[in-house]
């Protein structure tokens, strides 16, 4: 973070309040986790985290195993803040469990960073989770009922809790964590160290992301991360994914693997691929950027617009955009520069400054924008109100005329699996259809990419997909009492 820059609007600033969060899907979560004896894996664990950081800004941890001993570091922040040379000397070992968060269950506060350490009678676990449990009332009242003291309010602890629970009761690693695997339900792509070994697992429908790769040779050491940036970044080989209910085993005579779901079905969540994820992770055995390119190719089939340029809003409209022009012919162009160097910053504007047009990471290119018809691609619109904003900057940066184009479909309904969509009365789809949409935004035109087109584009069955927040189909059944929560609206017809 380096706001060496005169504050200048604020398209997309972390305000607390509500009207100037990023209007943007939040990430809940990255895990990563090694066994590498022999290499300095908090070092490992910490460059792991360092090209997580898109999946959660809030906090990070990495906790070490050195035998029985377990050594933790976790704070609020991002991962160069939290961590230094100093304190990543203190956390020796051969397991390194690793997290940054997001917190979507669970208030703001260090006590909720992760890893979530317990202790078992087999010796402590360290847990790290990415996902949403959906089941936490229930499991709750099991974990207290067993006179358990949950000293946290995320969801991730009380999963380390039901492992320990089970453990406690007679089971070894692997069985007492599988038949804790067995009491969740929602999504958890988990990374859980012991003295022992690193597990990694994946929810019955694998909703959120979880890889394997490959470090050295002679030994080979393996690893887990969220997306294969991770690995990507300490020369890590992608191996595989960990699949949808599968649960692997990292010891040391190698990685094993117990497939502890009946019932495992593909549901990826389709945002990953559109937003969350970093565009040169890969899915599917493609990057990102590339599923990004096809669905601006197909937004320019679906919605054609005679404009003169077209662009993206940085970072992640950028790769529909050139999409977009390869398959239309109009000109691409950049029409926003994004100050790199803003990170998250806890000064806030004045409301006076936010008033006069304080622009803190996005700024319009005049030169490239006068008297011209734009046409610029985002890849979602939460609540509408950054993207007002942007079109109103680019209005006076001297556009002629403004189209806007969304590379998913209309966001009507929350997430439940760990993924911060707000309640539905929030989302401007769920109010709103297009057309009234796009007098809000006061842009020329709006088209939205179809859903179909979303999943076809994928080049995958398109029922290995969770696409709710699209549709309202939860393929992980929502208790009502959850539902009530954020599911405050009947669905809009759009
Ligand atoms: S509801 Fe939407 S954001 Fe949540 S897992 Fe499904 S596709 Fe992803």
């Amino acid at each position: 973070m380096n706001p060496d820059h005169p504050v200048t609007l604020d398209l997309d600033n972390q305000s607390n309040h509500q009207e100037e969060r990023p209007d943007k899907p939040e990430e809940a979560c990255g895990v990563f986790g090694i066994y590498a004896p022999g290499e300095d894996v908090a070092k490992l664990t910490y460059f792991g985290l360092y090209a997580l950081q898109h999946r959660g800004q809030e906090s990070a941890g990495i906790a070490t195993f050195a035998g029985d001993e377990v050594h933790l570091h976790k704070d609020m922040g991002l991962v160069s803040q939290v961590f230094n040379e100093s304190v990543l000397s203190q956390l020796p070992g051969t397991i390194g469990v690793g997290h940054t968060r997001y917190s979507t269950t669970g208030s703001s506060r260090k006590v909720n960073a992760q890893p979530a350490v317990v202790n078992t009678r087999l010796g402590k676990i360290a847990l790290a989770h990415n996902g949403n449990l959906v089941n936490t009332v229930k499991l709750r009242e099991e974990l207290v009922k067993d006179s358990i003291n949950l000293v946290t309010t995320t969801d991730s602890e009380m999963i380390a809790y039901a492992i320990a629970q089970q453990i406690n009761a007679g089971s070894d690693w692997l069985d007492g964590a599988i038949q804790a695997f067995h009491r969740c339900q929602g999504a958890f792509s988990l990374v859980i160290g012991t003295p022992v070994g690193v597990m990694g697992v994946r929810d019955p429908n694998g909703i959120r992301p979880l890889v394997i790769g490959t470090y050295g040779e002679n030994p080979v050491r393996y690893v887990l991360a969220s997306e294969t940036c991770g690995l990507d970044i300490i020369g890590a080989d992608y191996l595989r994914d960990v699949e949808p209910g599968e649960v692997v085993w990292i010891t040391e005579t190698g990685l094993a693997s117990y497939h502890w779901s009946q019932q495992p079905e593909k549901k990826l969540c389709v945002f990953e691929m559109i937003y969350f994820a970093r565009p040169d992770s890969l899915m599917h055995n493609e990057t990102l950027y590339s599923y990004r390119m096809r669905l601006g190719r197909r937004l320019a089939r679906e919605s054609p617009v005679d404009a003169d340029i077209v662009f993206g809003v940085p970072d992640s409209g950028i790769p529909a955009a050139i999409g977009y022009s390869q398959a239309s012919g109009v000109t691409y162009a950049e029409g926003l520069i994004k100050n790199r160097y803003v990170g998250r910053t806890f000064i806030q504007p004045t409301q006076a400054m936010r008033e006069s047009g304080i622009k803190m990471k996005l700024n319009p290119l005049k030169d490239v924008l006068t008297g011209k018809r734009v046409i610029i691609i985002d890849d979602s619109i939460v609540r509408g109100t950054t993207s007002r904003k942007l079109v109103k900057a680019l209005r006076d940066a001297g556009a002629v005329e403004v189209h806007m184009l969304i590379s998913s479909p209309p966001v009507t309904h929350p997430c439940f699996y760990g993924i911060d969509t707000d309640t539905q009365d929030q989302l401007i789809a769920a109010r709103m259809s297009v057309q009234e949409i796009a007098n809000q935004l006061e842009v020329d035109s709006l088209a939205y990419l179809s859903w179909e087109g979303m999943l076809e584009e994928t080049r995958e069955n398109t029922n290995n997909f969770c696409s709710a927040c699209f549709t309202g189909n939860y393929p992980v059944a929502i208790p009502e009492q959850v539902k009530r929560s954020k599911l405050m609206l009947e669905k809009a017809t759009v």
